[in-house]
């Protein structure tokens, strides 16, 4: 960061510099100009003084744009190409002094020398070559005068009578051009330093930033901004058994391999430690999709040295994706919401691919319940933050309990407040300390009482909101057991809630397959034999035989998968 404030400031100087020096030379330039046609000889012209006052506003004007000029610098930035007012910025001052060479009376001062002023100002502002150029433009033209004045046409004459200015027009045009280019190059240099990752050779977390907010601006309907967060799978793992040094290695081959799949589509970045970024400009979901998944594939194939020890026996990756305006219209939500969607990758057994969704979107809320809504939204990241070891977990039962509905076949509409209700079903929690959410000892009689109120706070907080009413009791009663040992109402079977039902299989399996603080998680077949021994006393029998069959095609599928790659 010190270097580039620092760096800010050599640039700043340089500007000044540059205006001023410009300034003055376009000063001598003007005064050279009026001088030569007695612009202010008080015995041609009656009064002087509005004449003095046209030659400093235009001498203002030109100051103005001068400045105007530094400040945006084009020419100067490297890597900027050559525009129209660069070239004018050149030419006119080069024409003012062509114009006062050719006008003035040769014998008054030394006039020819006005020609070197263009050659400072073009070598200043464009390097070398533009210096040399307009030094060689400055040489014809003392020549063109000899002719033209009659001196002599002879150019062996014209070089020995003009040889120092000549020589000196060069070699300003060279010095002054030379350390226009060096620093041009420097520049160049630090830019590239400054927006480099040195262990991969990618773009850095800087640069990332930097640019991402240009091209959420620049994203539309029709022109998405994909984002792909991807983080490696069990990273630490891979450091502690082969070392900082391997890992770094692996760090690298990852950042080659990403560099080569994203290629043209949008640029990748490290983000930092294991974790990079691939901005997308112009890709849509699927279109973010499909790389990520073929890069979580190229990189599960590919062999890396040591990866036999890795958990899975192969390096893998994870990868969250989400899309402006698809998803969100702010970079910091963009990014949120990626990461967002790898947490819930990491979450569900690593090597995936997880897109961003919320159920929120698709509520038609307007006004003041809007407002409530995103509070709502926010106090159940609050508890994804709260509750570690459930992160992802809302999303997750919404997902499973959707599946089993349509499973079932029920209404649109209930389906619909069904993804509410799984969404919010644990908001209750809020009230509840970090320490009891995160206990690893069993819960005292007092901290479990706490626990089983949060079906009550939740279905209080969601009340707030009018549209939201209907899955009041479905927060409410979802903690209740089939046979009627559950909480807080003891209510029986068909007596409770049918969503209800549905969230308590859907957030009973979720539990049973996340890691908690006091125990291990399931595998998703361990957990289908708990809700089978469970059926018909903590779940509703016919929607759990419905969730097995679900959850049975998952695991045959993922299987199948496993085979195949
Ligand atoms: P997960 O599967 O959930 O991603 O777990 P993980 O083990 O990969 O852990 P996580 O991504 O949270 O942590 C990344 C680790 O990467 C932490 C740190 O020890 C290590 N790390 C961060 N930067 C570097 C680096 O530049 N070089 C090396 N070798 N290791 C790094
Ligand atoms: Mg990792």
């Amino acid at each position: 960061m010190k270097i580039l404030k620092s760096e800010i400031k050599r640039r700043r100087e340089i500007r000044e510099y540059l205006t001023v020096t410009h300034m003055f030379c376009i000063l001598i330039m003007l005064f050279s100009l009026a001088l030569s046609r007695d612009f202010f000889d008080l015995e041609k012209y009656e009064t002087t003084y509005p004449r003095f006052l046209v030659f400093f506003a235009a001498g203002f004007v030109i100051f103005g744009l001068i400045t105007l000029y530094n400040s945006k610098n084009c020419a100067l930035e490297p890597g900027s190409k050559l525009s129209l007012i660069d070239l004018l910025y050149i030419g006119l001052p080069l024409a003012i002094a062509a114009c006062t060479f050719f006008i003035a009376d040769n014998n008054a001062f030394y006039i020819e020398a006005i020609l070197l002023l263009p050659v400072i100002i073009s070598a200043s502002v464009m390097g070398k070559k533009a210096g040399v150029m307009i030094a060689a433009v400055g040489t014809v033209l003392i020549y063109l005068q000899n002719i033209l004045t009659g001196i002599s046409a002879d150019f062996f004459m014209f070089l020995e009578g003009n040889v120092i200015l000549i020589a000196v027009m060069f070699i300003v045009a060279w010095f002054i051009g030379a350390q226009t280019d060096l620093d041009k190059q420097h520049r160049l240099h630090l830019t590239k330093l400054a927006s480099t990752d040195l262990l991969t050779g990618l773009y850095n977390y800087g640069y990332f930033q930097e640019r991402i907010t240009e091209y959420v601006q620049n994203a539309s309907a029709s022109n998405p901004l994909g984002l792909i967060m991807l983080d490696i799978d069990y990273f630490k793992h891979y450091n502690d058994i082969h070392g900082h040094q391997k890992g770094d290695l692996l760090i690298s081959n990852i950042g080659d391999i990403l560099n080569t799949k994203v290629a043209e589509a949008g640029f990748v970045s490290r983000y930092g430690g294991d974790e990079f970024v691939i901005v997308l400009p112009g890709t849509d979901s699927e279109g973010a999709r499909k790389l990520a998944e073929d890069i979580c594939i190229t990189i599960k194939n590919e062999d890396f040295p040591g990866e036999e020890f890795q958990p899975e026996g192969r390096v893998t990756v994870s990868c969250g994706i989400a899309v402006c305006p698809t998803h969100a219209r702010t970079t910091k939500d963009l990014i949120k919401y990626a990461d967002q969607a790898l947490y819930r990758a990491k979450n569900k057994d690593k090597n995936k691919v997880e897109m961003y969704f919320s159920v929120f979107d698709n509520l038609d809320v307007e006004g003041d319940e809007k407002e409530l809504l995103n509070s709502i939204r926010t106090l159940v990241s609050v508890i994804n933050a709260k509750d570690r070891y459930t992160y992802g977990h809302s999303e997750r039962v919404t997902n499973h309990a959707v599946r089993l509905a349509e499973r079932l076949g029920m209404p649109q509409e209930a389906i619909h407040f069904l993804g509410y209700a799984a969404f919010l079903h644990d908001i209750g929690k809020i009230e509840i300390d970090w320490e009891i959410l995160n206990k690893v000892d069993p819960l005292n009689k007092k901290e479990w009482e706490m626990i089983q109120r949060h079906p009550e706070w939740g279905s209080d907080i969601v009340k707030a909101v009018e549209k939201l009413h209907p899955i009041v009791p479905v927060i409410l009663h979802h903690h209740e057991n089939y046979d009627g040992t559950g909480y807080p109402a003891g209510l029986k079977g068909e007596d409770i809630p049918i969503l209800a039902r549905i969230i308590r299989i859907a957030d009973s399996y979720d539990a049973m397959i996340s890691h908690r603080p006091y125990k291990k998680r399931l595998d998703a077949s361990a957990a289908l034999e708990e809700i089978k021994s469970n059926s018909g006393t903590q779940f509703d029998p016919e929607l759990a035989a419905v969730f097995l069959e679900i959850i049975q095609e998952d695991i045959e599928a993922e299987e199948q998968r496993a085979n195949c790659s």
